[in-house]
């Protein structure tokens, strides 16, 4: 079995290739999909381990389908402008070659490997229906005698490790993962260059024209200017000294994380973890070390130290190492626990975008409810366009039409009102996903699936108390919102953001410049 500084546990056989007849062994290709970066990639310290093993040089191959779940210039050129940086420093830095295909990968990457004589393809894990599609055809097409293996680069914990089946909720897989995360939530080894070095021309990409083309193809969905794309970028959002998630915002995440009027006391990390432009593992060590630099402060201690001591500078000093320490296991829970229920979800629920995915009890009452009058049915080119009656609504859809990225709170809200204006579940849930896709930077991942699902097929969820149309699916409603954090302000901060967006596009176009807010 392979062996490295990857754990074995980490690696999954896809094919097992044959002996070679001349007893040669050829270079190793890693196929990079879902974790596109340099930095902290396990399936590229594995594709390197395995180069230098075998003594065989290593490339990096990437292919740009013709159309990915929808993607438009807002994901594409997000996406292009990372790779572009990845591509420059990889070859800088490590001299490892990185080939840009355009197509069909079940096409492109078997053509490659039998162009340069490969013995290995290694690629990265993605649970997605088409990606897996993709992977079981590539077995299918490359030669006999080459192996495939595929490495969860992108969960702490490796979805088969974590656990072997569908998981009933955050309840069921948090300690299943807590379990596994002393194996696996280590320090990663610093990559060095192959010893062996690539005897094949370097490809040299046209990346301006390639990212010109998509975002022409994919212009109803403009990109946005607010998040800097590329691993550099995403490390700045975590660790910066100006505005950084762990340096500067922390201490905010518990207690600020469901207030709309509060984007800044979440990380937004959630682009560059689709994109895979930064590991969640590098994530959660950097998390862990600040937890480790701030003394334990449990509650009952938090009181003990109030009474006993009664100094107000103890006081604050306790207070904040306890904000710190409340926020760092807050953000552990959604990046690793609740990221990887919904990876394991869309691994192991084939039906993950569907109804058929939900559990009996949820399609039960959905089903029942099916048929209840609404107060409002709005089509999908009324909900698209934010013209519903509810100025709150429209202000998440607009939010997400703009700037690309919802609130996580306001997500919830959206898409339990879609449930609540449209013909039936099947309908709601096809909606939500097709609008979340398009306009979400990091939309078409397991996160969004599974919001989705959550949100209106009650997945990862319990029964609630039942009543019209959302039966015993956990319900939502503006007044909630409005007892929650300042509806007024919200819509009013949206408003603002979208004329704001709006001026600055027509100066943009009076000038000639047509790339989204790129001044
Ligand atoms: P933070 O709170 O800072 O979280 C850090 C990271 O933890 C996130 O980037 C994400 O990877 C993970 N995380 C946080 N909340 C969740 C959650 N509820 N489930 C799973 N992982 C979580 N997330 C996406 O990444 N892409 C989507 O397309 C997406 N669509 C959603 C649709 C709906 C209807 C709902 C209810 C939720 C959706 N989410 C989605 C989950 C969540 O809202 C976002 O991950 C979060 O708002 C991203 O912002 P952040 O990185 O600043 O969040």
């Amino acid at each position: 079995m392979a062996s490295g500084s990857v754990q074995p546990g980490r690696i999954r056989i896809l094919k097992n290739g044959s002996q070679p007849s001349d007893g040669k062994v050829g270079p190793v290709v890693y196929w990079m999909f879902r974790d596109q970066r340099l930095r902290d990639n396990w399936a590229l310290i594995h594709a390197v381990d395995q180069a230098n093993k075998a003594n065989v040089p290593v490339a990096v191959a990437f292919n740009l389908f013709d159309q990915f779940l929808g993607a438009k210039a807002r994901h594409l050129g997000f996406m292009l402008r990372g790779l572009k940086q990845l591509n420059l420093v990889m070859e800088e830095t490590l001299q490892i070659p990185f080939y840009l295909f355009l197509g069909e990968a079940e096409e492109t990457i078997p053509n490659f490997l039998r162009e340069c004589g490969a013995s290995l393809l290694v690629t990265d894990f993605s649970p997605l229906r088409k990606v897996r599609n993709c992977k079981e055809e590539m077995c299918r097409r490359v030669g006999e005698s080459v192996t495939v293996h595929e490495v969860d680069a992108h969960n702490v914990v490796p979805i088969w490790v974590a656990s072997e089946k569908l998981e009933y909720g955050a309840r069921t897989i948090r300690t299943k993962i807590n379990k596994k995360l002393p194996e696996y939530l280590i320090d990663f080894p610093i990559l060095k260059p192959p010893i062996t070095k690539w005897i094949l021309e370097n490809q040299v990409t046209d990346w301006d024209a390639i990212i010109a083309e998509v975002l022409r193809k994919g212009a109803e969905v403009p990109e946005i200017s607010w998040c800097e794309p590329g691993e550099q970028a995403a490390m700045e959002v975590l660790m910066g000294s100006k505005n950084g998630f762990l340096t500067k915002r922390l201490k905010n995440y518990s207690s600020d994380r469901n207030n709309p009027l509060k984007p800044g006391a979440l990380s937004g990390l959630s682009p560059y973890l689709h994109f895979g432009q930064i590991s969640a593992q590098r994530c959660a060590l950097e998390a862990r070390a600040v937890r480790k630099a701030s003394p334990e402060v449990s509650d009952v201690q938090l009181i003990a130290f109030v009474m006993v001591l009664l100094v107000f500078a103890t006081l604050f000093i306790c207070f904040s190492f306890y904000l710190l320490f409340k926020a760092v296991d807050t953000f552990l829970e959604e990046l690793v626990v609740r990221r990887e229920l919904a990876d394991n979800f869309c691994f192991y629920q084939p039906h993950y975008d569907s109804l058929q995915g939900a559990w009996d009890w949820a399609r039960k009452t959905l089903m029942n409810h099916a048929s209840d009058k609404r107060e409002h049915l709005y089509t999908r080119e009324q909900l698209e366009k934010a013209q519903t009656a509810d100025p709150l609504w429209n202000a998440s859809q607009l939010e997400m039409v703009h700037y690309g990225k919802m609130h996580g709170f306001m997500r919830m809200y959206w898409a339990k009102k879609i449930l609540e204006w449209t013909r039936g579940p099947e309908e709601a849930l096809e909606i939500s996903i097709y609008l979340n896709d398009k306009y979400s930077i990091d939309g078409r991942d397991p996160n969004g699936y599974v919001g989705c699902m959550w949100s209106i097929c009650g997945i990862h969820d319990q029964g609630w108390r039942e009543r019209p149309v959302f039966g015993k699916i956990r319900y939502m409603n503006y007044a909630g919102c409005k007892r929650k954090f300042d509806v007024d302000g919200y819509i009013g901060y949206v408003k603002r953001f979208v004329s704001e967006m709006k001026k600055r596009k027509a100066e943009n176009q009076l000038c000639g410049k047509p790339k989204e807010l790129r001044s």
